[in-house]
């Protein structure tokens, strides 16, 4: 099948296990594909805008009780979508940090944190993690102290992700919360590998926002996202526009300008509220997502050799291991290399394993079924077995 213009239909989930790190959580629905074919024409959602116009406040499709539920869902105050997760760090950075001012990340932080922070002028103070990949209370509290040092100020803002990209590892981000608050610094949860995975609970994290993605974690298309805050700090980066033309006086009511007015338009908005049922179902059956890790996980660690450089017992789905002691023993005498460990998974119907690889790789099992996570574990068994490389029994 073609799109027209030398375009293949895409069949990568139709046709494969798919454990591509970054591409399990947000593989749509079906209602989010009807959606997408409904809704495609670009300002669809705005057939039935009426005043004060603006995105979150249309009532037809149901735009606005979307962002309440939202907001609710995470346990905060207010909910606004953007187009990924970035947008969302983006505006809240925007909103507190001026040339010079020192900002929080992590030593495991996302680059579009960074990006964020660097538009705004800020300057990036990273915590580091522990010898576990541990981001904690502590090593916050002693960032804190030196940045003071240094900058003679407190940071004015933190970004620390939950689950972080590289090891998927969980960080105390409540008790991080804790201290950075005790410095008044306000407090941003990276929620891109959770908000749609796990439940999230800002208040009980006690940050004042959480940034989800709708592509990543929420079975929408891309670009979505949601940032959501606390009723006092929605005042400030959901603030309304005050300027004024000079020649013809105009104003514009009620936009945001950390928003530029409206964000999500469309397919995007609209495919993110068809799969929004289907996430705050699943989030509540996390605990099978482990379960089935833990299956994949227990047949790669009985081929002799390999290690997981993520926490374990695993707390998400994400998950990074080293082969340099077992699949990348019998690349130097393959005949493709490197090439022929993710070749004999694709071989096998499994993809997402980044071509070459057979040292340090990640994987998430995020939304495969039992039966599915079977046969993956039996799949990593039979290449190890294949190409000589022994099994614990
Ligand atoms: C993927 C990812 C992002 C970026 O998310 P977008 O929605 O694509 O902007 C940010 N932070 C972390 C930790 C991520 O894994």
């Amino acid at each position: 099948m073609k799109c027209g213009s030398g375009i293949e239909a895409r069949q990568v989930n139709e046709l494969f296990i798919n454990i591509d790190p970054i591409q399990a959580g947000g593989r749509l629905t079906g209602d989010a594909i009807k959606a997408i074919i409904a809704y495609g024409d670009g300002y669809s959602v705005c057939d039935n805008c009426r005043k004060p116009n603006r995105l979150d406040c249309i009532s037809k499709p149901p735009i606005a009780e979307f962002h309440k539920e939202v907001a609710a869902w995470l346990n905060m105050d207010a909910a606004r979508m953007m187009p990924g997760a970035r947008r969302g760090f983006q505006a809240v950075a925007h909103t507190y940090v001026n040339k010079g001012d020192p900002v929080l990340l992590t030593s495991l932080s996302h680059y579009t944190e960074f990006l964020a922070v660097e538009e705004a002028g800020g300057v990036a103070c990273e915590i580091p993690a522990d010898g576990r990949h541990i981001v904690t209370p502590e090593l916050t509290a002693i960032k804190i102290e030196e940045v003071r040092k240094k900058f003679g100020k407190n940071p004015v803002l933190a970004l620390i992700d939950q689950v972080d990209y590289q090891y998927g590892n969980r960080h105390d981000v409540a008790g991080i919360a804790k201290v950075a608050h005790q410095y008044d610094v306000p407090v941003l949860c990276n929620g891109a590998y959770t908000v749609g995975i796990l439940p999230v609970d800002g208040k009980a994290l006690g940050v004042d926002f959480v940034v989800g993605s709708g592509h990543k974690s929420m079975a929408a298309p891309a670009p979505s996202g949601v940032l959501a805050a606390t009723a006092e700090r929605a005042k400030d980066v959901f603030r309304t526009t005050a300027i004024e033309g000079d020649v013809t006086g105009r104003k514009f009511g009620i936009k945001e300008p950390e928003l530029m007015g409206c964000t999500l338009m469309g397919a995007t908005l609209v495919g993110m509220m068809a799969s929004f049922p289907h996430v705050k179902e699943r989030v509540k059956h996390f605990d099978r997502e482990l379960a089935n890790n833990r299956i994949v996980m227990d047949a790669l660690l009985s081929i002799e050799g390999t290690k997981i450089l993520s926490e374990y017992p695993r707390k998400h789905t994400l998950t990074r291991v080293d082969t340099t002691g077992s699949f990348d023993t019998v690349a130097g005498s393959h005949k493709k290399k490197g090439f022929y460990f993710s070749s004999a998974l694709n071989d096998k119907g499994i993809f997402g394993l980044i071509p070459g690889a057979t040292r340090i790789w990640k994987f998430n099992t995020y939304g495969m079924t039992e039966k599915q996570a079977r046969y993956l574990a039996d799949a990593f068994v039979a290449v190890a077995r294949e190409n000589g490389l022994p099994i614990k029994s």
